[in-house]
């Protein structure tokens, strides 16, 4: 780590060497980074600096390697290899919205290893080189656009890049997939459903169609079974529905393979050549065992560019790591199983306790998405009488499904609010399928906010607590606080 400026010194101030590490255990002599390590600060404008690999011309040419290669090759050679090693030519960067989006900075040596990972996420996915995809990620300097992209050429699949929504609109898109008749589509699992579902209404038949990969966000249960749905209703009803887990610190995505619907998922597989997953104790740090739930550490190995080590991505997973053959596809390869959450969420809604009981948003969400007489919803906080000391209020904005009864809708998702959450909303407010669409911000935003925060801030004395760190561009969800600075609240329950 000599060209590391962050490195370099936690090495050198643990008097630790390359040499200190020859097993995975001996990781742990190396603290944890985390998302806050990478925040500019006033002493700090450019903390991402710190963390790119910049290397030391006299140490490279020093070095006896270099000078055999450029008795072999010649100097211009050796020079051209380490500009493919070492020089920045691509950036991508995380979503925060409340803090500075954090770059990250790929060399052609990460371009290359963005395109392995993404060649295995093809072979993991069960694609075949005759399939035909539409990348439907939104075009913006963020992975998954450009991890399908790579991986779509390193496999050597036809693709076409919609952009998103913000680029072409839902017409766009749906005339492309139209023409295109495409086997995968691929993209952000709401924007996936609000397509397919426009798709439905318009009566269009899309019978090829054998993949739905998702990414950029959390994928619930319940709307992998509405995707196979829709996806039925046009006419395939034989799709796997997969979905992506990775984040702007990696530099890279790992996926699921194809499973039966009516078993468990089958797990992120992982590339254990190209990086070190650690799950550990989200309270104490402690790396877990096989299977254990806990928060996942990731450790590049090949990384150039931007690296960093013992990334803490402030994401849980359930079923922890596990090694055992896959039982779906056999494949011997590390994989993270269960579902993944946020460990900041809460923090970021700054709504841990109402009457007592801790609200978690992913079941929340998870509670909505199942409900079948639900196609669309938006949870909207806010104060009552939009006075920012009054009491916190939740309303349900909803797109129910056709042919159900408003109050019928309203008797069940409070009644399942309050069984699996023991609170409600004080209003559930139904939408059309464009009120909708404005509302959750589909085309127009990049991620859909399935949860704003409309409560008015309050002044600076009034707000006690720092806001929280803004979460990165996990594909975790799109869970967010767009007015974090707010203090503590509690949220009256009227029942
Ligand atoms: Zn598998």
């Amino acid at each position: 780590m000599p060209f590391s400026a962050h490195y370099r010194e936690i090495f050198h101030s643990r008097g630790l060497t390359a040499d200190s590490f020859r097993s995975i255990r001996d990781l742990e002599q190396l603290p944890f980074t985390s998302k806050i390590d990478l925040v500019n600060s006033p002493e700090h404008p450019q903390r991402t600096k710190d963390f790119v690999l910049i290397p030391d011309q006299d140490v490279l040419t020093r070095r006896p390697s270099t000078i055999c290669q450029a008795i072999l090759h010649g100097r211009a050679a050796v020079k051209r290899r380490f500009e493919v090693e070492y020089r920045p030519i691509f950036m991508t960067s995380t979503t925060g919205r409340s803090a500075d989006p954090v770059p990250f900075l790929y060399t052609q040596h990460d371009l290359d290893t963005l395109g392995v990972a993404g060649g295995r996420l093809m072979e993991v996915c069960g694609a075949r080189t005759d399939f035909r995809l539409v990348n439907m990620f939104p075009y913006a300097p963020h992975l998954a656009f450009w991890q399908t992209h790579y991986a779509s050429t390193a496999f050597g699949i036809f693709t076409v890049g919609t952009g998103g929504g913000k680029v072409l609109g839902t017409d766009g898109n749906l005339r492309l997939i139209q023409k295109i008749q495409p086997d995968v589509l691929i993209g952000m699992p709401t924007f996936l459903y609000h397509i397919l579902q426009y798709a439905v209404e318009q009566g269009m038949r899309c019978t090829n169609l054998k993949r739905l990969v998702l990414g950029g966000e959390k994928a619930a249960d319940g709307i992998r079974r509405k995707l196979r749905n829709l996806a039925a209703k046009l006419g395939s009803p034989e799709v796997d529905v997969l979905a992506t887990y990775g984040f702007t610190e990696a530099k890279m995505a790992w996926a699921e393979c194809p499973f039966p619907a009516e078993a468990t998922p089958s797990g992120y597989h992982l590339y254990p050549d190209l990086g070190i997953v650690e799950v550990v104790d989200p309270k104490t740090g402690v790396v877990l065992s096989e299977g254990e739930p806990g928060e996942i550490v990731f450790t590049p190995l090949e990384a150039r560019g931007s690296v960093i080590l013992r990334y803490r991505t402030g994401d849980l997973i359930e079923g922890g790591l596990v090694y055992e053959p896959c039982p779906h596809c056999g494949r011997v390869l590390p994989r993270l199983l269960g579902k993944i959450s946020r460990n900041s969420e809460f923090k970021a809604m700054q709504l841990d306790k109402i009457k007592g009981t801790l609200v978690d948003f992913n079941q929340l969400e998870t509670v909505l998405d199942d409900a079948t007489c639900v196609i669309s919803w938006q949870l909207e906080l806010r104060k009552a009488n939009n006075d920012p000391l009054e009491l916190d209020e939740l309303i349900l904005h909803v797109r129910k499904a056709p042919g159900t009864n408003d109050d019928k809708v309203t008797r069940e998702l409070n009644s399942r609010c309050l069984e699996r959450l023991e609170i409600r909303p004080n209003r559930v407010v139904f939408h059309d399928a464009d009120e909708m669409t404005e509302l959750l911000g589909i085309g127009r935003l990049l991620k859909e906010q399935k949860v704003v925060d409309n409560r008015p801030k309050r002044t600076a004395t009034e707000s006690s607590p720092a806001p929280a760190p803004e979460a990165s561009d996990t594909s975790v969800t799109s869970v967010d606080a767009s007015g974090s600075g707010s203090s503590k609240t509690d949220v009256e329950v009227k029942s």
